[in-house]
C-alpha cells in the first residue's frame, strides 16, 4: 500500500465514498464533515498539496473538475446554493480542492451574509475561516502591501 492516503482511494485500495470520476479525477466524501457532504477533490496522479507549485496545466484542470462536482452539489441540496472551495493541504499531502456546502444559503438573488465570529488568527490553527474581523488601520496595510509588492 502507497503511503498517500489519496493514491490508495485512487488504487481502490482504501475504501471511500465516490461522488464523481473523470479519467484524471475523483471527488469522494470527506470523511471527517464539519458540515454535510464536504467532498474532497482530487487529481489521480499524485501531486504535492500546495497548488502554487504544480503546473497551471494540473490546478487549472482541478479547478474545472471541481466546478463540475460543485454543481452536482448544489443542484443535491435545495438548501445549497453555492460551494466554497478550499485549497489547504496540511491534511494530506496530495494536491486537493475541499468543497464546503453552504447550507442555508438557497435564495433568489444574491445578498450579503456575515458572520460574528470575533478571531484573529497569529498563526495557522489547522483550519482556516473566511470571516471578516475587526477593520485594520490603513498604515498597516500600507506597510503589508509594500512587503508583498517588493517580495521576488
Ligand atoms: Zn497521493
Amino acid at each position: 500500500m502507497n503511503e498517500c492516503i489519496f493514491c490508495n482511494i485512487v488504487a481502490g485500495t482504501a475504501p471511500s465514498h465516490i461522488v464523481h470520476e473523470d479519467d484524471a479525477h475523483v471527488a469522494f466524501l470527506s470523511i471527517f464533515p464539519n458540515t454535510e457532504a464536504v467532498t474532497v477533490v482530487i487529481p489521480k496522479q499524485h501531486h504535492g498539496s500546495y497548488v502554487v507549485d504544480v503546473p497551471d496545466s494540473v490546478s487549472d484542470a482541478l479547478l474545472s473538475f471541481a466546478k463540475k462536482v460543485a454543481k452536482k452539489i448544489d443542484t443535491a441540496y435545495e438548501d445549497v446554493d453555492r460551494c466554497a472551495f478550499v485549497f489547504e493541504g496540511f491534511g494530506v499531502d496530495h494536491l486537493h480542492i475541499k468543497l464546503f456546502p453552504l447550507h442555508g444559503t438557497t435564495s433568489d438573488t444574491w445578498r450579503e451574509r456575515k458572520s460574528d465570529v470575533d478571531k484573529y488568527f497569529e498563526f495557522y490553527e489547522g483550519h482556516i475561516s473566511s470571516h471578516d474581523h475587526k477593520r485594520a488601520d490603513d498604515a498597516t496595510l500600507a506597510q503589508i502591501a509594500e512587503r508583498i509588492r517588493k517580495a521576488p
